[in-house]
């Protein structure tokens, strides 16, 4: 029987929670070496604050590689290819160790330690737990009507709608992200993002058709970059999602993990949301304008 991967912490609503799990005789393992006896699982949607490391050990485990292939190793942001070479997350530009990474490949002679005790860390757990049943990788693109839960998690009952112009809810209050079996939506969002929805498909929609229809016939600059670096107008692929995503809106707030973006998926002939870590790698297609 493959173990589930869970939450564990000392205490039940706050502190550090880390990613492990329960070993026959109920022997807690982190998937950062992390021990104590008296680590216990926790429930979802706890104030814990997630160990970092064992954030960046789930990024590992459930994120496939881009699909044109990836380097084990990469310099760190802003550095050259011969400085120090950190070992890569799949599907990301971010090191095991926590460093943002160039888009390039290392030909460095030292690496990085902190990056080789977390590989070292998490082939240690793996060997000692066997087979996982990992939670869901994060959605790519959003269904529509996805309902999103505020940031103070002060209500859990009901969900608001996200506004990717705005950077918030359409009823201007902070989003953590998106949530599932709320019981009911907030009504200044909902009548908002009615409208918004109907601009959506009646002028966004058709135009973005029109510009993905063109796409072939134009000229692309294409590189790999983070997900922070998309503008609207780009066009742009990434590990684990066969969809291409034609970038409508870009909004990502300062200091916040992720981006959020407004897409045409043409497979699917629609406009959606979509949430992504900022230091994913996405292969971007950029039209190059005429000089
Ligand atoms: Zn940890
Ligand atoms: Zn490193
Ligand atoms: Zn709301």
């Amino acid at each position: 029987m493959p173990l589930p991967l869970i939450r564990l912490a000392l205490g039940p609503t706050n502190g550090v929670a880390h990613y492990g799990v329960l070993l026959d005789g109920a022997e807690a393992v982190t998937t950062c070496a992390t021990h104590s006896p008296d680590l216990k699982p926790v429930t979802e949607n706890t104030a814990h604050l997630t160990c970092r490391s064992c954030a960046r050990a789930l990024l590992t485990l459930t994120t496939p590689p881009h699909p044109s292939g990836e380097p084990d190793e990469r310099p760190a942001a802003g550095t050259g290819p011969t400085a120090l070479a950190h070992r890569t997350i799949p599907g990301h530009l971010l090191a095991r160790c926590g460093k943002p990474l160039d888009n390039r490949r290392s030909s460095a002679r030292r690496s990085c330690a902190s990056c080789a005790g977390a590989v070292e860390a998490l082939n240690g757990f793996c060997r000692r737990s066997g087979e996982l049943l990992l939670p869901p990788a994060e959605p790519c693109h959003l269904d529509t009507g996805t309902l999103w839960a505020p940031e103070d998690r002060s209500d859990q009952v009901i969900g608001h709608r996200w506004n990717a112009a705005a950077g918030s809810g359409y009823c201007g209050r902070p989003l953590a992200g998106p949530t599932s079996g709320v019981l009911g939506e907030c009504a200044p969002c909902r009548i908002a993002w009615e409208q918004a929805e109907t601009y959506r498909q009646t002028i966004v929609l058709p135009r973005r058709r029109t510009l993905a229809a063109s796409w072939p016939y134009r000229t692309l600059d294409a590189f790999g970059a983070r997900a922070d670096s998309l503008e609207p107008g780009d066009a742009y692929t990434l590990s684990g999602c066969p969809e291409r995503h034609f970038v409508v809106e870009a909004t990502s707030r300062r200091g916040d993990s992720h981006a959020v973006l407004l897409v045409y998926v043409d497979g699917e002939d629609r406009i959606a949301e979509c949430r992504i870590r900022r230091d994913r790698l996405v292969a971007v297609e950029r039209p190059v304008l005429a000089a």
